[in-house]
């Protein structure tokens, strides 16, 4: 969501007439576009500001702006600490910025815009990061408050986009020769509850699916269990654009824990849905989200968590360990762990997850599989960068021409996060 922020930050920028510099010290704008999830991300955005101090120092005119998350919920506690930031804009009112540059070279102090009522008007990006995979926002904010989650507070509550202005978007990416879209959404299985027009998720992938020609792979995130439908369940094995991976995070296997965590579902139901899910699409790729260290989190429900894992076989897991964030209610909840008993569960757990991961990586040696090329691999550019439907990323040789194109690959080895393949001919 963050990226997709900035892309429509970009786009305003481009828009009124600027353009990107790769020196970051000689820009004219520099914003920081910041995220509240966890602690340390956090700890980054205020590392970097102190930083910056030398830099606006040396270039005084430079705006200076933090945008997102942190800005919505520190506002002008952000100025206290930092009295050389010239914009704070919130996650509600991305569109306002120009206006907001404006007001800050015409006045001269800094200018602030964090009210939750969210802008007028909707800004599809004009400037992305790829130009083979696009990020479409279908909604905004959420409105499940699981207890240790700071989202519903600095994104607000759940809006979702019209059907018609989505499809338009993803209708002008296929003809601007995009072939991947990822809907995104803090809960994307919530998607229409807010609106009249009587259109779930599921019917919205169909519609998707349906009317988006060059578009051949859909994606999606993020899923809430307690969200997850039979329709959509069978939308995954019925539409062929819908690519066979379900993002679900689990956040721990105890019901115990689920339950101080508000999150409306019982391990048993988790389970029944990874059940549905690989009855309806054999081949799919499940991965999930898990917290370790929960307040009053007992070894007997840690326990639960790792079983959970061996049970459901997750091909990816991202594992955390419980990050307290000021303002939920589990930043004050009775029964916080010491850091090192948090450690220990995280090694713990992420011991068993390797295991896990790095087994179904190597069950797909030998498989030829389709790969949407996206760029040259980071690390060594002699190598192309691709995915497959079910998400794992491949590392290839091959022309660079065949960026944004569709092609076979026999995978040929496999690490933790990585497989590698060769071109079939
Ligand atoms: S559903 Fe996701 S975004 Fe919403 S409160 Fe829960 S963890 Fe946060």
């Amino acid at each position: 969501m963050n990226k997709c922020d900035s892309e429509v930050l970009a786009s305003l920028l481009v828009e009124n007439g600027y353009s990107y510099i790769d020196d970051f010290q000689k820009a004219d704008i520099l914003l920081l576009n910041t995220c509240s999830v966890r602690d340390t991300a956090e700890r980054k955005v205020l590392g970097r500001l102190e930083r910056l101090k030398q830099v606006k120092e040396k270039k005084p005119d430079m705006i200076l702006g933090v945008c997102g998350c942190m800005a919505q919920s520190w506002e002008k506690e952000l100025l206290k600490r930092f009295p050389y930031i010239d914009i704070i804009l919130g996650t509600n009112r991305l569109i306002e910025l120009p206006n907001l540059i404006r007001e800050r070279l015409n006045s001269g102090v800094s200018a602030i815009d964090v009210l939750e009522m969210p802008s007028n008007g909707e800004i599809i990006p004009k400037v992305r990061e790829s130009k083979v995979t696009a990020w479409v926002t279908i909604m905004h904010g959420c409105n499940n408050f699981c207890s240790y989650c700071i989202v519903p507070y600095v994104r607000g509550r759940e809006r979702s986009r019209s059907s018609e202005s989505i499809l338009q978007e993803i209708k002008k990416l296929g003809e601007s020769g995009y072939k991947e879209v990822t809907l995104l959404g803090q809960n994307v299985n919530s998607y229409g509850f807010d609106s009249d027009e009587k259109i779930d998720f599921a019917d919205l992938l169909a519609l998707i699916d349906a009317n988006s020609p060059g578009i051949e792979r859909i994606r999606f995130t993020t899923s809430h269990p307690k969200d997850v439908s039979s329709k959509l369940i069978d939308a995954m094995g019925e539409l062929p654009k819908v690519c066979n991976h379900f993002h679900l995070p689990a956040q721990a296997g105890s019901n115990n824990i689920l339950e101080k965590m508000n999150r409306g579902y019982t391990r048993e139901h988790y389970i029944n849905l990874i059940d549905k899910l690989r009855a309806k699409v054999p081949d799919i790729s499940i991965t999930t989200d898990l917290i370790v260290g929960f307040p009053g989190e007992t070894e007997e429900d840690f326990q639960d968590t790792l079983d959970l894992v061996r049970r459901v076989e997750f091909d990816v897991a991202f594992c955390f360990r419980f990050s307290p964030r000021r303002g939920t209610p589990a930043a004050k909840m009775d029964g916080q762990l010491p850091e090192e008993v948090k450690m220990r569960r995280l090694y713990e757990l992420l011991e068993i997850q390797d295991k896990i991961s790095i087994e179904k990586n190597r069950a797909m040696i030998g498989q030829i599989h389709e790969i949407l090329v996206e760029g040259q691999n980071p690390k060594d550019k002699s190598q192309l960068s691709g995915r497959t439907r079910n998400n794992r990323i491949v590392f290839f040789t091959g022309d660079i021409d065949l960026i944004g194109q569709l092609v076979t690959v026999e995978i040929t080895d496999a690490g933790n996060w990585s497989l590698r393949g060769e071109l079939c001919s």
